[in-house]
């Protein structure tokens, strides 16, 4: 379970004292060939008090998936030596590798060491190397080393420390068991460029991970709700491998396949086919994959297309053209010849657009259609562009015609060469953030829709 140390490092005891240790469960642990599963603990008060994000667990969680380690729990506890001791036995119970992130400062609140000694029963000593380097690295800062970073110091009879290049707290593995069965406790610092490196630089080549590999793709969809997405893939959900799981975002309902397999290819070859069933059950909807992002899908197709688009804006409050211009990129040409912000009435009159908006838009939405349309056509002739697209301004209360539920109503309308196509808008109560991202995504979508089919 634990690779043979990397030449040259400070790796081991063994080699820092020239004779052998015994470590008590060495001979198990050699029964298991690789880490099959991990349980993350993360350490701080702060954790639990939200004054700081976890970004540790996400990264080590993350750096496990990719290399085929399951990770079915991970706990946040306090600084607090029994709840920490209580945290590391239960995940001892269930996980080969226990990892630890935070509390090996030198103050009495870091006691992440202390735990980990409590767990698996044995009693940290100074050891005189570690001291050495510890010291010789508080004298190089010309500085006394405080007698609290003497615990920096301290191993474990069957602990192995982990250097720890950026900061004075190396890292712990300790070689332990639970119930007759092998297991690992690592410990690793708390800040994160310290976390980063030793995991990679100091843990990852000692241990060994299954030879499995993830593979996961996303699909994109827009105009479905989360709840209509799982019913339409009822069956594919509950499976483990691949996994489907499916994700709300501002841009729609993101739809994530994973695999597992022996090698990359042979993950992302079972992958294909459950992505391919996702896509026929979701006929319609899905707009993009991965990377892809719905305005810069926009962009290019206008780009390749050689196509000029005007948008007037009467209800995203600029959230639209926002969205377009984060993604454009001026070396490549900016396919917008025009863009109005039209959120009040008298603001389009500046277009020229004759409508009385504020009463048509007190009847139902084939006005707010009808005045989309409009604001479309005026806008593509005044700008003289390929495209226009408008967006109705909105209104909140619910009117006769409305659709039940709905608490907001809009219209987008897209004039073109070959005319003008126009679509309601509904919404249900939304904050004015999402509503406007909600509102400029699905004018993105229709956009989208209208330019891939030509
Ligand atoms: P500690 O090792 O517990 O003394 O933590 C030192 C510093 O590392 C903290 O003050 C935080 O800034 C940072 N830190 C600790 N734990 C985490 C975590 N789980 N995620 C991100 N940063 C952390
Ligand atoms: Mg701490």
């Amino acid at each position: 379970m634990v690779a043979p140390p990397a030449g040259g490092a400070v790796c081991s005891l063994t080699e820092w004292r020239g004779a052998p240790i015994l470590v008590p469960h060495l001979g198990t642990l050699d029964a298991m060939d690789s880490i099959r599963s991990a349980e993350l603990i993360a350490v701080g008060t702060e954790l639990l008090l939200g004054e700081i994000v976890d970004t540790n667990t996400a990264y080590l969680a993350r750096a496990l998936a990719d290399r085929g380690v399951d990770v079915y729990w991970s706990q946040r506890v306090g600084d607090n030596r029994g709840r920490i001791t209580e945290a590391i036995d239960t995940a001892l119970s269930r996980a080969d590798l226990v990892l630890l992130c935070g509390g090996l400062g030198p103050t009495e609140d870091d006691l992440t060491r202390e735990a980990i000694a409590d767990a698996v029963g044995e009693t940290p000593v100074v050891d005189a190397e570690l001291e050495r380097v510890l010291r010789e690295r508080f004298g190089r800062l010309g500085r006394d080393m405080p007698n609290g970073n003497l615990k920096q110091a301290w191993l474990l009879p069957s602990a192995e420390a982990l250097p720890n290049p950026a900061g004075t707290a190396p890292g712990w593995l300790v070689r332990t068991s639970f119930a007759g069965a092998p297991r690992l406790v690592a410990a690793l610092p708390g800040p994160p460029r310290e976390l980063t490196q030793m995991w990679n630089e100091q843990l990852v080549p000692r241990l060994v991970f299954p030879g499995a590999v993830f593979a996961a793709a996303t699909l994109k969809t827009h105009g479905i709700g989360e709840s209509h997405v799982g019913s339409a893939l009822a069956g594919l959900t509950e499976r483990a491998n691949p996994s489907v799981a499916t994700y709300a975002k501002r841009d729609g309902v993101h739809v994530r396949v994973a695999a597992k397999g022996a090698s990359r290819e042979a993950a992302r070859a079972a992958l294909e086919p459950v992505l391919r069933e996702v896509e026929r059950r979701l006929d319609g909807h899905v707009w993009g994959r991965d990377a892809d992002e719905l305005p810069t899908l926009v962009l290019q197709a206008l780009r390749t297309q050689g196509l000029e688009l005007a948008i007037v804006d009467g209800a995203s409050g600029g959230a639209l053209i926002d969205r377009l211009d984060e993604a454009g990129d001026d070396r490549e040409g900016w396919p917008l010849t025009s863009a109005v912000i039209a959120w009040r009435d008298d603001a389009m009159a500046v277009l020229g657009a004759e409508m009385d908006a504020p009463a048509s838009l007190d009847r139902d939405g084939a006005d707010a259609q009808a005045i989309a349309a409009h604001l479309a056509e005026t806008g593509r002739a005044r700008c003289a562009a390929d495209l226009c697209l408008a967006l109705a301004p909105w209104r909140v209360n619910a009117m006769d015609g409305t659709p039940a539920g709905a608490s907001w109503l809009s219209a987008w309308a897209i004039a073109g060469p070959n005319g003008t196509e126009a679509r309601r808008v509904t919404l249900p109560e939304l904050g004015h953030g999402w509503r406007r991202e909600r509102v400029a995504f699905t004018a993105l979508v229709a956009l989208w829709t209208q330019l891939a089919r030509t």
